[in-house]
């Protein structure tokens, strides 16, 4: 027989959204448990882009995305939670005498709660790889789907394919380290922050960027472990050789809710409808916020996210204890409440 974690609230995923949830939950006195498949907190910040800087966080000017979620969990720490992670919330169903949410993660770990977050971004990761022959046999060593050290690249020529927030996050803050840095994108647009967007084609015109558009990825060039040339065609075919060390795809993360899809949860283009007032899904109990959640005017933002945890924390309540109604208290009027008492 498995341990049973009994708690007020199952939170499942630690990224940015997740984790400021915990904070949100303990104020108003609910412990939690939180899941997440990968082996560190912080979702995507932590996954995709740990040394990018963020911009748009209130009153952080700039913040690595790395220090973001440091400080997220050092907000969330007083209240204590549980972490489950690199394990994956497999199934979702009610308790046999149906007073709460039983979830089971492929580790076997069992967590019971009246009330469920799902913080699921865009579901357990994987990157969407160029179906190019051989790509295989350079990756890790020539082709890279995430950055995790950008000093890893100084000096280096690199390719970079795709055209969103990635593709073109990645080419700014590169082109301070890197010797090189081509952009391949089958479009002359860009879609990502028009910002950012314009800061791309100012250094492509600078000739800090070589912008190589509109092309897309054709084949690669090497000894099969290190890269010598990124192949590149244009929309009639015609091949051009961009010799290059390193090739980054950015072609967005594969965006499968897997397991989440089965539970009886209404999934809409892999997110999940909520109503905008309370987050709460189309299950009693079971609310979604951050980038999983979905309503007319949602701004795919950890900003936004916030938000939701907040309106979220406070809808779960009333799951948590059923017709009571939860005092709220601004945090300055009397400090932190104390961490609930610990649960299993
Ligand atoms: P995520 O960060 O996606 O985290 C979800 C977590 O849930 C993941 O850790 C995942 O492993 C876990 N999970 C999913 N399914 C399961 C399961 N079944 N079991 C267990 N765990 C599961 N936003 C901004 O506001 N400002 C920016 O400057 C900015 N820049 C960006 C730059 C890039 C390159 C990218 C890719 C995104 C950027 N974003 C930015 C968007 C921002 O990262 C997202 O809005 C944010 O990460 C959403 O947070 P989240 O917690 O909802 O989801």
């Amino acid at each position: 027989e498995a341990t049973v974690h009994r708690s007020d609230v199952i939170v499942i995923g630690a990224g940015p959204v997740g984790l400021f949830a915990i904070f949100q939950l303990g104020m108003a006195r609910l412990r939690c448990h939180v899941v997440d498949v990968l082996d560190a907190p912080g979702g995507q910040c932590t996954a995709l882009y740990p040394e990018k800087p963020i911009f748009d966080i209130p009153a952080c000017p700039r913040v690595l995305a790395g220090d973001l979620v440091d400080r997220l969990l050092e907000q969330a720490k007083p209240f204590a939670p549980t972490f489950h992670l690199g394990q994956r919330a497999e199934s979702l169903c009610r308790t046999e005498n149906d007073t709460a949410w039983r979830l089971t993660t492929d580790a076997g770990t069992v967590l019971e709660a009246p009330a469920v977050l799902i913080a699921a971004g865009a579901g357990a990761f994987g990157p969407n790889r160029p179906p190019l022959a051989g790509i295989e046999t350079y990756e890790g060593t020539s082709v890279f789907y995430m950055v995790s050290r950008r000093e890893a690249l100084r000096d280096k020529r690199v390719v970079i394919a795709g055209g969103g927030d990635s593709a073109v996050d990645w080419a700014l803050s590169l082109s301070d380290v890197a010797e090189r840095v081509m952009v391949v994108h089958r479009r002359a647009k860009f879609r990502a922050a028009p910002d950012s967007v314009a800061r791309l084609q100012a250094l492509g015109e600078s000739g800090r960027i070589e912008l190589v558009t509109p092309y897309q990825l054709h084949g690669l060039e090497g000894d099969g472990q290190r890269l010598e040339a990124v192949v590149v065609a244009d929309l009639d075919g015609a091949t051009r050789r961009l010799e290059a060390d390193i090739l980054l795809p950015f072609f967005g993360l594969a965006n499968d809710l897997g397991p989440i899809s089965a539970w009886g949860i209404e999934v809409k283009r892999h997110q999940i409808p909520v109503d905008p007032a309370t987050c709460a899904t189309n299950l009693p109990g079971v609310f979604a916020i951050g980038d999983v959640a979905s309503y007319p005017g949602k701004l795919k933002l950890i900003l936004t996210g916030f938000s939701e945890a907040a309106m979220a924390a406070h809808a779960a309540y009333e799951s948590v204890y059923p017709g009571e109604t939860l005092h709220f208290e601004h945090s300055t009027t009397t400090g932190l409440p104390d961490a609930p008492a610990p649960t299993a």
